[in-house]
């Protein structure tokens, strides 16, 4: 079938006690079955402590998963990533590559463009001669939409905009198929994150590069992805066709994310559910649904029994809440 990334029961967590007799754990992603088509642009989004960061680092083999399985599934190779290492991890850091967030703080300062994009290169042995690597450079450079006469000055003379687009550079210059953006345009102007996103769009047709797109802001999420997955507290709450998502949210914290959107039509009252209250903090996290703390429509079932992630009206749609067939029905969401 035609799935890059699959998760089933996917969890990440992080030892928090603090000795023989504390055990903690904290786990940042809880339970996640997801799968991720090939060559698609695939949003997750959430708050801040939602384990959105978490979940796409884990893909890319930077954080262990502690419990469940995912696989990687490209046509040419298959990895099972709870127990990859060796040379095919060495393969694997080639075929999934990460797109950091601050264009600012992740371009050394003392090296050359040409040499922040040829590293990975060297650093993996992809290449043999240095003619090898600079056609190589060259050639992503050009593709990133980068002047090739700036491959031999030093990203500070750079707008952030062109600095993001030399780290794009430098994330595909190994040829990846999957790509994590985290947050890869949020530090940038709006006027230049279209520019940015723009590229990125003409990279996943022209590479065949399936992008997982990380983002706390919807509308960059909406004008983007071709399938959106909510994440809270760890879980993933609700995932479908993003105009599914935008146009018939059936999760209470999807409704009341998209209401956060400030409406550009003045008519528009809909807006009126409004999301009260913080996030919980996961290291002590409210039993039964995770967002009951902050629902309006939680009942006290909500508040002992944990719903589960299942198939909602539309194809693709799934969603986790005891309540949303009632509330679809009352169009109270
Ligand atoms: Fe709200 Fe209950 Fe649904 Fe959770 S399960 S989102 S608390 S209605």
């Amino acid at each position: 079938d035609n799935i890059l990334i699959s998760a089933r029961g996917l969890s990440v967590g992080f030892q928090i006690g603090k000795g023989l007799f504390d055990k903690r754990v904290l786990k940042a992603v809880n339970g996640v079955d997801v799968d991720i088509e090939r060559g698609s642009f695939f949003g997750l989004v959430g708050e801040s402590g939602s384990g959105k960061t978490t979940l796409g680092r884990a893909f890319l083999k930077a954080v262990p998963i502690t419990e469940g399985s995912a696989s990687y599934t490209d046509g040419e190779v298959s990895y099972d990533l709870t127990t990859l290492d060796g040379a095919d991890l060495k393969d694997y850091r080639k075929r999934a590559q990460l797109i950091f967030q601050d264009p600012y703080a992740a371009l050394s300062p003392r090296m050359t463009v040409r040499d922040i994009i040829a590293e990975p290169l060297e650093v993996m042995g992809l290449t043999k001669t240095r003619e090898e690597t600079d056609a190589r450079v060259r050639e992503i450079a050009a593709k990133c939409r980068l002047n090739l006469e700036h491959l031999r000055r030093f990203p500070h003379a750079f707008s952030g905009g062109q600095r993001q687009r030399i780290s794009i550079a430098r994330a595909l210059v190994s040829g990846p198929k999957f790509v994590v953006a985290d947050e890869s345009v949020a530090a940038l102007d709006v006027s230049i994150q279209a520019d940015v996103l723009n590229l990125l769009k003409e990279l996943q047709r022209d590479l065949g590069i399936t992008f997982m797109f990380i983002s706390h802001d919807l509308s960059v999420v909406a004008h983007t992805c071709d399938h959106v997955a909510v994440m809270y507290l760890g879980r993933l709450v609700e995932s479908a066709p993003t105009r599914q998502l935008f146009e018939a949210p059936r999760h209470p914290y999807t409704k009341a994310l998209f209401s956060a959107i400030p409406s550009l039509d003045p008519d528009d009252t809909k807006s009126a559910q409004k999301l009260e209250g913080e996030i919980p903090s996961p290291t002590n996290q409210p039993p039964g649904c995770k967002f009951h703390t902050r629902c309006p429509f939680a009942v006290d079932r909500c508040k002992v029994e944990e719903p589960k992630l299942e198939h909602a009206d539309g194809t693709g749609h799934e969603v986790a809440c005891h309540r949303w067939v009632e509330l679809m029905e009352q169009h109270a969401l």
